[in-house]
């Protein structure tokens, strides 16, 4: 027990009893939820933050911004004091309620890193940006034959149909591009490129054979079916404001989807405010008998007992949470023979953007808005070695008119401010890359030794740097994406190193990685611990690799598929 308990609850056996439990509800807990409930178990979740209803707990999701005391901005106090929370671009007036704030949630930064989350029912799926791509067989390919971290335990075969079950019910939009490095999905209308973003793939596939020029896929109802209404969600409204969470369910959340569903079967029983300090080992039965939470509020340590529990708190959170549970059989974390808990922690390297003007369009103008942009599956290292770097980068691309792009962000005051906004401005381009990285050994997080947080839990310490690597990938893209937009005709082409610093992509991965050999991997190819079976750890922490596309589909397809292997194993006997 933590030694600071003050008030402990020693009925808790009794009263206390799931079939699973589920730590934390964001985007990987709330579909460990909807499956194991799905499938007939009695599912505690337990959430750190507080309940967020669908809609109910939505207070920004219908204000105008002239409506809002700053007018969507954040006061300069409010910045100084929350310098990580800042540092991502949808921390503003309209959202601040759903991030954590800095002070409230203090870690040691060895080396930057911006850690960015967000502590309430529905996690950071509520200001996801929804961007929802599969990996390629390349991907899970990647470590083996390129020689780092360790090999995947399983290959795209494997995942492709939980891939195809997230998708039905997440809904996700998009093309059916039939492209061997990002395979198509089950897919929703698509949104559609804008005149110069069109022009600027028609050029890109003019002038080179080994890229490609796809609309963006996303996690939103274009065109909902069935299974969406029965969740109570209906057509995206193209509002771009997703972020304050979406009152028609436009786009998938916890909140909106997967939660409301699980609740619907009558096995979801959801504990807000319980921060979950660690999970118990049972010495006898040498597998986890349930977690030790703290609730947020009273401080009371408090005991859950079930047969599955699933490990979803983020991936980060998820380190801390296994790191904090020793025991005699497992004094340095659960599961951590190997002594690899907490390294080869890796992100997405977001650090090139390129932005340019594009000349010829401007009698032509767009309508509405889409939440999604254009965009270039990794055309480096596919097939073979070729750079001297590895693997490669994703690339991101939007274009629109400066004026109207901008909109009510732009500064200014009086008539001539007003004057300006009515003019639509020539059109921008702007371009970002999303770069693989290297999970390294060195690349870590671990728990102080004395410093611990108000619910009397170490704090975690990051050790996460970029690399060589990082910084060639980085100019490889910025040269690249340049000569691709001088190639479509862009002007005033300037790119840039933004500086971002690591875990601002807020794609943080691994320290509990997937692999085949127990030395020198954690989980097993069902997302098991290989020493302590009826535990799963299906969030980002269980990253092998980063591959370069948005992580967040991957770990719901992981999440769905290692419920579905706790289930068998459960009737077998296994657990
Ligand atoms: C602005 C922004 C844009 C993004 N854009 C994209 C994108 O376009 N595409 C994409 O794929 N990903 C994107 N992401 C990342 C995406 O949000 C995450 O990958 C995803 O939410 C991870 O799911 P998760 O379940 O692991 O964690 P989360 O959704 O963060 O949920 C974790 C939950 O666990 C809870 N928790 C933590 N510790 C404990 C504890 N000790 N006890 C109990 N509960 C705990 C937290 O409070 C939280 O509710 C974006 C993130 C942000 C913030």
């Amino acid at each position: 027990m933590p030694q600071d308990s003050t008030n402990i609850n020693n009925k808790a056996a009794t009263q206390h009893t799931y079939d699973a439990i589920v730590i934390g509800s964001g985007i990987s807990g709330g579909w460990a939820a909807k499956e194991l409930c799905d499938h007939g178990l009695k599912t505690l979740v337990l959430e750190r933050g507080r309940d967020v209803k669908h809609i109910k707990d939505y207070p920004t999701t219908t204000m105008d911004p002239w409506e809002f005391k700053h007018r969507t901005k954040l006061t300069t106090q409010l910045k100084k004091d929350n310098p990580i929370a800042d540092s991502c671009y949808a921390f503003d007036e309209t959202t601040q309620h759903f991030f954590v704030k800095d002070k409230e949630h203090p870690y040691i930064q060895e080396k930057p890193f911006d850690w960015i989350r967000g502590y309430q029912v529905g996690g950071k799926s509520l200001l996801w940006a929804r961007a929802t791509q599969r990996w390629s067989k390349f991907d899970f390919e990647g470590p083996g034959r390129d020689g780092f971290a360790v090999d995947w335990p399983l290959r795209y075969p494997d995942l492709a149909p939980w891939y195809s079950h997230v998708e039905r019910f997440a809904g996700i939009s998009g093309n059916k591009d039939g492209l061997e490095t990002m395979p198509d999905g089950e897919f929703l209308e698509p949104w559609q490129m804008n005149v110069a973003e069109k022009y600027i793939q028609g050029k890109i596939l003019t002038n080179y054979t080994d890229r490609y020029v796809i609309q963006g896929r996303c996690a939103h109802l274009t065109q909902p079916k069935e299974i969406h209404l029965q969740q109570n969600r209906g057509k995206c409204q193209a509002r771009n404001i997703c972020q304050r969470g979406c009152p028609f369910g436009g786009y998938f959340s916890s909140n909106s989807s997967t939660l409301p569903w699980a609740e619907k079967t009558g096995n979801l029983t959801l504990r807000p405010h319980s921060v979950v300090h660690s999970i118990i080992y049972d010495e006898q039965k040498n597998k986890a008998a349930g977690v030790r939470v703290i609730d947020a509020n009273t401080k009371q340590v408090i005991e859950y007992f079930a047969t599955i529990i699933f490990v979803n708190a983020a991936c980060l959170n998820s380190n801390l949470i296994l790191l904090n549970s020793v025991s005699n059989r497992f004094p340095n974390g659960l599961g951590n023979d190997n002594g690899l808990l907490g390294k080869y922690i890796a992100f997405h390297n977001y650090r090139g953007n390129i932005d340019a003007s594009i000349p010829g369009f401007e009698d032509k103008t767009e309508y509405g808005r889409k939440p999604t942009q254009a965009m270039m599956p990794n055309f480096r290292n596919v097939f073979k070695q070729e750079t001297d770097f590895l693997r490669g980068y994703m690339i991101h691309y939007s274009a629109g008119r400066s004026s109207w792009q901008q909109g009510f962000s732009q500064d200014g005051v009086g008539a001539n401010y007003k004057e300006s906004l009515t003019e639509p401005g020539g059109w921008n381009v702007s371009m970002m890359m999303q770069g693989e990285t290297i999970p390294k050994e060195k690349n870590h997080v671990r728990l102080s030794k004395d410093q611990k947080d108000d619910w009397g839990i170490p704090l975690l310490i990051t050790s996460v740097d970029y690399d060589d690597n990082d910084e060639k990938v980085m100019k490889d893209f910025l040269q690249q994406g340049s000569e691709m937009l001088e190639k479509a005709g862009c002007k005033n082409i300037n790119a840039y190193d933004n500086g971002r610093r690591p875990g601002n992509d807020i794609h943080e991965m691994g320290g509990i990685r997937m692999g085949k050999d127990p030395k020198t991997s954690l989980l097993n190819s069902y997302n098991q611990l290989h020493h302590c079976k009826n535990v799963f750890v299906t969030d980002g922490a269980c990253m092998t690799s980063t591959a370069t596309q948005n992580p967040s589909l991957t770990f719901m397809a992981f999440t769905a598929r290692a419920v579905d292997h706790a289930v068998s194993e459960l009737k077998k006997g296994n657990l």
